[in-house]
């Protein structure tokens, strides 16, 4: 991978992780227990409940990209970084500037 291929995606890996580190602040927000004494009615409480579970979700995805991430950006400048660990081809920028996580090419991802 050139040189200035990594700068941009180091740009855009960095973007990417302030954005999910916000969202994260948010949906912790979001998670945070609902007490027993609130004032809201049995029904908006069920759905408040309802809610919380799909907050989760999405927190336990998000905290899985920050990772995946945070480790693309320490790897950013290995040799291998942009390599297929499966077939050891580069990965294509387009998938790189959309994924920078990945590690394995289209083909080998399973994606075509
Ligand atoms: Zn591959």
């Amino acid at each position: 991978m050139q040189q200035e291929d990594k700068d941009t995606l180091r740009d855009t890996i960095s973007k990417e992780i302030i954005d999910i580190q916000k969202q994260i602040n948010t949906l912790q927000e979001k998670t945070k227990p609902i007490s027993p004494d609130c004032s809201l009615g049995r029904l908006t409480r069920l759905e408040a409940m309802g809610e919380q579970h799909v907050y989760h979700k999405i927190l336990d995805q998000s905290q899985i990209r920050l990772t995946r991430l945070t480790n693309a950006l320490s790897r950013i400048d290995k040799q291998m970084f942009g390599i297929c660990i499966e077939c050891e081809e580069p990965i294509g920028m387009g998938r790189m500037s959309i994924r920078p996580e990945s590690v394995r090419c289209v083909d080998c991802a399973g994606l075509l």
